[in-house]
Parts: C-alpha cells; structure tokens; sequence
C-alpha cells in the first residue's frame, strides 16, 4: 500500500509559515496584500475566490475582492487592472479564470504588472522560469514540487512524467521539474503508447482533467504519484463526488506513494497562493524573502 501524500495538513503547515512571515513583515511596516478579481457569477471561481479571500485574511494579510458583472467592458477590467497595480498596498493581483467570453484572458493577465502576478501566468514570469531565473511560480506545480521533495528530498535523476500540457499545469510542472534535476517526460493527447510512458515515471503528474483515466496498470512498481485532476462525478445512486484523474483504487496499490483527491494537491494551491504573495510583497519591500515558502 502507498503512502498517502496528506495535501491537506502539508498546506496546514505552508499555511502556518505564512503566517509567521506576516508576522514578522508587519514589524517592518509592511502588510501583504492580495487582490482577486471576479467578472462574473461563474459558481466554482466564486467559491474559489470566497475561500482565497478567507485563507488571506486568516493569514494576517489584507485581502481586496473585486466582482464585477459578466458584461464587463474590456477597458473597465484593464482599468481596474492598471489601478491594482499602482496601488502600493495591493502585492499580489489574481484574475480568476475563466473569464467570460468577450474577453481575452492572454491580453488581461499580459496587463498585469509580472512582480504581482502571483498566479505566474505572466510571459515574464513564464520566460524567468523556463530560463531557471527568480520567477512567481505557478501555484499547483509549486504545490506538487513542493509535496515531492517533502517525500523525496532531492529529485535528482528521477525519471518524471507529466501526463498534460497547459500552460496552467503541465508546461510549468515539466520546467520546475527539469529545474529539480528529472528527467522529463510530457505527454498530452497526441502522445502514442501513453501506458508505456507512464510506466517509465519514477513520478507520475497527472493533469488532465479526465475522470480516473490512470489506472494502476500504468503505475511503476514503487512510483510516486501526483494526481492534479479534480472531476465531479455522479455515481450510480445520484450523488455527486470528486475524483482526480488517476484511478486511487487500483494506483493505490502499486505506488509507493500517492495524493488523495481531494485533500492531495488541492489544498497546496491556496496556500502556495498565500506564499507567493508573501514573497511578492518582501521583494516589493526590498525584505528578505521568508525561509521555506518557495522553491
Ligand atoms: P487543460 O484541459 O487545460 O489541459 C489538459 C491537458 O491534458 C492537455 O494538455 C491535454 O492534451 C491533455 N489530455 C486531455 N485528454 C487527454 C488524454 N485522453 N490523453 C492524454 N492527454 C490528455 O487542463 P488543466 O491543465 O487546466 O487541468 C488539468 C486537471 O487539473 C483538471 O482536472 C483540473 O480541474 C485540475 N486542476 C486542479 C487544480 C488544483 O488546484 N488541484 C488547479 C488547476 C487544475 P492536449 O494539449 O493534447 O489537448
């Protein structure tokens, strides 16, 4: 049976670290800020940006939430925008996507001042990563590097295979991957004999938003695995459930070590949200960046 990767209390702790960095910064005048922008009534992102503006707030830091109807004109969302990233105390600045259609979510993150891009979505931030310099690093890669070297230590030569490329998960995944010195492997929907590169994967990222598509026949002997997937499912009786895009059942017994879902990698977003925010405002400060909150 595999070690079960406890998410949920390993974010507990990221979470009391924050907190602790606030702390100090407040001694130093300084009061991290995060600012999250909703356009729309879209029913996930608002219980994203609820529990987003709670965990900052419990953080000690100030949260601003910004909703706007979902006929938003593109330049009032640029204006709202251009007025975060002039505000000294906002540090982090968060679009919650998707957007509705009329606009254009490369062109609204592009607008995004890239030291308070805390989603690191940001070309700049893409170009500092990808180029292994000092970016804002996406937060659920961040939050499965960070799960993985708590297991492992160091990653060095592992070899690592991350099953989907979005921009969101699977590119930035792959990059901090390669950063941590795997051998990388990134497969999408094009990719042939997808069983057999899985079973190559000392650590397996799975990102794909496809109900247990992973069975545990794909699973190494002993690899560790990391299930990004959250899919609502409705079982036979009626009632609704989430599972991740590995089968845990079947996964379970094979790996030697594996995230639920939820409480895996979920519950690490938020919280590497809250750290990446801390870490904007100490460079913003010109502080030193808090200890164990980062890469
Ligand atoms: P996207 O839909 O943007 O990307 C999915 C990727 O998976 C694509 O690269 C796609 O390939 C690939 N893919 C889809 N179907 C297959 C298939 N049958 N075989 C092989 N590859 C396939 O999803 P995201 O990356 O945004 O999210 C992935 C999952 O992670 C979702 O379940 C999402 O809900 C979850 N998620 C969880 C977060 C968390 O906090 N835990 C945060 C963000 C996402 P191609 O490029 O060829 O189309």
């Amino acid at each position: 049976m595999a070690v079960i990767l406890d998410g949920k209390a390993f974010a507990a702790r990221l979470r009391a670290r924050v907190a602790e960095a606030v702390a100090g910064m407040a001694g130093q005048g300084v009061t991290p800020g995060l600012a999250v922008v909703l356009v729309g009534t879209d029913p996930a992102s608002e219980v994203y940006v609820r529990s987003k503006g709670r965990a900052t707030r419990e953080a000690g830091m100030q949260s601003f939430e910004h909703r706007l109807p979902a006929d938003t004109p593109a330049s009032e969302l640029m204006a709202l925008v251009a007025r975060l990233n002039a505000d000294p105390a906002v540090h982090g600045i968060l679009v919650q996507l998707p957007l509705p259609a009329h606009l254009d979510a490369a062109a609204v993150i592009a607008a995004i001042d890239p030291a308070k891009d805390v989603d690191g979505f940001h070309i700049s931030n893409v170009g500092l990563l990808a180029t292994g310099q000092k970016a804002l690093v996406p937060c659920t890669p961040l939050g499965c590097l960070m799960l993985l070297r708590g297991h492992h230590g160091s990653l060095a030569g592992a070899e690592a295979v991350v099953l989907g490329r979005s921009n969101i998960v699977g590119k930035p995944m792959a990059q901090l991957l390669l950063g941590a010195d795997c051998t990388v492997t990134i497969a999408h929907s094009k990719s042939r004999d997808l069983a057999g590169i899985c079973r190559r994967a000392d650590i397996l990222v799975a990102a794909v938003g496809r109900p247990q598509m992973v069975p545990g026949d794909w699973v190494q002997p002993g690899a560790t695995v990391i299930d990004v997937g959250i899919n609502r499912v409705t079982d036979a009786q009626g009632a609704g459930r989430l599972v991740g895009d590995v089968d845990f059942a079947s996964a379970e017994a094979v790996a030697g070590a594996i995230t639920p879902v939820p409480g895996g990698v979920g519950p690490m977003t938020i919280a590497c949200l809250l750290a990446n925010t801390v870490t904007a405002a100490a460079r913003a400060h010109d502080l030193p960046e808090p200890e164990r909150l980062g890469l």
